[in-house]
């Protein structure tokens, strides 16, 4: 039996002004039938209010759940992953509401902190130093030794972050139907004696990533995970792979990733 999908979480940073809009968009929610829960966990569509950086905050304060549909609903432009404005209620509430609504399923990437720590990204994971010094790193792939990166950093964006950080770095934008992740270097250093690829390069889901970070080298190195970040200055293997998790949103009509790049940037 389908289960019947109706329980609803809100997400959103409480401001004088956002809640207005909410309380309103709540109310006309209980009136369609919706029951509002309290805690994300009870909820099986997670709303997040706000932007793509909002959806990304969403996602990861809720566990990158791949059991309950995440909605996007924007304050101000519509974005990659905020499919509804705010002032769309009827058709919000319709998409969520139809029982056999067309789902669109995006990959993430995995990335484990010394065979330790798991994290996942729905945009991009980045390896960066924070000081003036560059970072060293031991690239591998699979079992290879690809390369010695000398540089600012390394992003490894999923497809649909191929938009985001990725593109800033003439990276390549990738359909997301494509589970696979694109590496890109951050001013990489390239003489005669350190030599890096130089272009960007996509992996497919059967490979790892592996980069072994070389120590007290003073560059401090942080890692982004979409738009957190932590030091990983006492850190030393970064795993990257792609898991089989997918995060769940709604797909309308004529509203591909493509139409969403074409709105977002032509
Ligand atoms: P932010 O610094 O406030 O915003 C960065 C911009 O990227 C915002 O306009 C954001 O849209 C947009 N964005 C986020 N995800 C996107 C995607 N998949 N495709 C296209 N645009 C996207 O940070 P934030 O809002 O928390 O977003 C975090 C993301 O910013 C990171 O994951 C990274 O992709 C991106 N970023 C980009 C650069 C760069 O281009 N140089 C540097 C750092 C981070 P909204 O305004 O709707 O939130
Ligand atoms: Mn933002």
């Amino acid at each position: 039996m389908m289960e019947l999908r109706n329980n609803l979480y809100f997400f959103y940073k409480e401001t004088q002004q956002i809640k207005d809009k909410v309380d309103g968009l709540k109310e006309f929610a209980v009136n369609q039938g919706f029951n509002l829960v309290q805690n994300s966990e009870e909820a099986n569509i997670i709303a997040s209010i706000g932007g793509d950086g909002a959806f990304l905050q969403a996602i990861r304060k809720t566990g990158f759940r791949d059991d309950c549909l995440y909605v996007g609903v924007s304050t101000g432009q519509l974005g990659i992953y905020c499919d509804f404005h705010i002032d769309e209620q009827e058709k919000m509430l319709e998409a969520m509401q139809f029982e056999e609504i067309e789902v669109r399923r995006y990959p993430i990437i995995s990335v484990v902190i010394d065979g330790d720590t798991e994290f996942y990204c729905l945009n991009e994971c980045s390896i960066r130093t924070s000081t003036i010094k560059v970072i060293t790193a031991e690239i591998y792939i699979n079992d290879l030794h690809f390369e010695t990166f000398k540089g600012d950093g390394i992003i490894v964006a999923t497809p649909s972050g191929t938009s985001g950080y990725n593109k800033s770095v003439n990276g390549a934008l990738i359909d997301p139907m494509l589970p696979c992740m694109q590496v890109s270097e951050l001013a990489s250093v390239n003489n005669n004696t350190f030599r890096t690829l130089g272009s960007s390069f996509v992996l497919n889901d059967d490979k790892e990533l592996i980069l072994k970070i070389k120590k007290g080298d003073n560059s401090y190195p942080i890692i982004g995970l979409d738009n957190e970040a932590y030091s990983i200055r006492s850190n030393e293997e970064i795993k990257i792979t792609l898991p089989e998790r997918r995060i769940k949103t709604v797909k309308l009509k004529n509203n591909s990733f493509w139409h969403k790049v074409q709105r977002s940037f032509l």
